[in-house]
């Protein structure tokens, strides 16, 4: 078990003094910015020109390249899309890093696979919220947040955990609790989790139950609601009071399925796929694939987002989904 920190348990103060530096102003650097200046922060956005860049500029920041940025401050909070972090690092960040400087992250990534090597001299430390960045800015503003890990790669200051903390309780999310995680757990759960439940998991088992059906004969539009559509009710019972509450909301005819058919579909063939896609992830085989396909360009990420753009449960959703306009003003996330 983890013991969770709250606002009353962050009480040193060397953050005090110290200029923040956001590398990039999307999701996460969008939320964590506007939060740190409003906890009275002082903060700069470090961005190249575009779209993000005159956000930050709108929203009335301090807005430098990477590099200066990265030089007029203590803390650089690096929130790029993680495969394009170490470019950006090499090039704009790492010689502007002093001794007794920060060097932040919001995901393990970059520091655990060694993509990003700090110097020594240097604190490396994580704040990572556990939600999607607009959620993160919008319970701040309601005097809430999203509760956050915590963590440290590297101590060089004596103080790099209560650093990690005094930012975390910044960005709100003290109010609701923080917990010490490491950079090799945020990563390998983090990965672990969207690969084999969370997306990947999700979207194979979606797409299959869609496709058995069809390909008996059933109608698309049909198998849509029942594969697709219902997920979010269920997820949202099992939200709500776990699988008991789900099943109590449920007939008994659907939980008796449940238990006796589900097994046969995710058994321990699908439990030795997900140990080798964790191993994967714990020896780097993973990362070094991704990184690959990024430096190539995004080949396959491309082709396989337009084959799924192109499919037809995606097709028969979203003419469905017009139907529905409850639907699309559902809260969107972005992540
Ligand atoms: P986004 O894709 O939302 O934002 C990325 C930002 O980086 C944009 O402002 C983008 O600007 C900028 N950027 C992209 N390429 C470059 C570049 N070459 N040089 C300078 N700036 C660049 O990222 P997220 O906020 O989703 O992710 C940031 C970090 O936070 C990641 O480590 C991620 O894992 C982590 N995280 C994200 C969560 C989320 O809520 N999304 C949740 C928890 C952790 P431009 O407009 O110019 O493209
Ligand atoms: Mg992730
Ligand atoms: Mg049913």
């Amino acid at each position: 078990t983890v013991e969770m920190l709250y606002e009353k348990d962050v009480t040193t103060n060397y953050m005090k003094n110290k200029k923040v530096a956001f590398i990039g102003y999307g999701a996460q650097g969008h939320a964590q910015a506007n939060n740190l200046r409003d906890s009275g922060v002082d903060v700069i956005i470090g961005i190249r020109p575009g779209k993000s860049f005159d956000k930050a500029k709108k929203d009335g920041f301090e807005v430098y390249s990477v590099a200066e940025a990265a030089k007029k401050a203590d803390w650089v909070q690096m929130l790029t899309p993680d495969e394009v972090m170490s470019d950006v690092y090499k090039a704009e960040v790492a010689d502007n890093l002093e001794a007794g400087n920060v060097l932040g992250f919001s995901h393990g990534f970059n520091a655990y696979y060694k993509e990003i090597v700090a110097p020594k001299d240097v604190d490396v430390v994580m704040m990572a919220p556990k939600g999607p960045g607009n959620l993160c800015r919008r319970t701040y503003m309601e005097g809430s947040g999203v509760p956050a890990l915590y963590a440290t790669y590297q101590d060089a200051s004596g103080h790099a955990e209560d650093l990690a903390k005094e930012f975390a309780k910044a960005n709100g999310a003290a109010r609701v609790g923080l917990l010490k995680t490491t950079f090799k757990e945020e990563t390998d759960e983090d990965l672990f989790g969207e690969q084999n439940v969370l997306m990947g998991g999700i979207t194979s088992l979606i797409e299959t139950g869609f496709e058995v059906l069809t390909e008996a004969g059933y109608s698309p539009e049909l198998a849509f609601f029942e594969v697709d559509h219902e997920m979010k009710l269920i997820c949202d019972l099992i939200y709500e009071g776990g699988f008991a509450k789900m099943y109590n909301d449920c007939s008994n005819t659907s939980e008796y399925g449940s238990y006796t058919r589900g097994p046969r579909v995710i058994n321990s063939e699908s439990k030795e796929a997900m140990k080798r896609n964790l191993k994967e992830i714990q020896d780097g085989t993973f990362a070094k694939e991704f990184m690959d396909e990024y430096r190539g360009g995004f080949k396959k990420l491309y082709k396989y987002r337009a084959e799924m753009e192109k499919s037809e449960l995606q097709k028969v959703g979203d003419e469905l989904r017009t139907k529905m306009p409850f639907v699309s003003k559902a809260d969107k996330y972005s992540d």
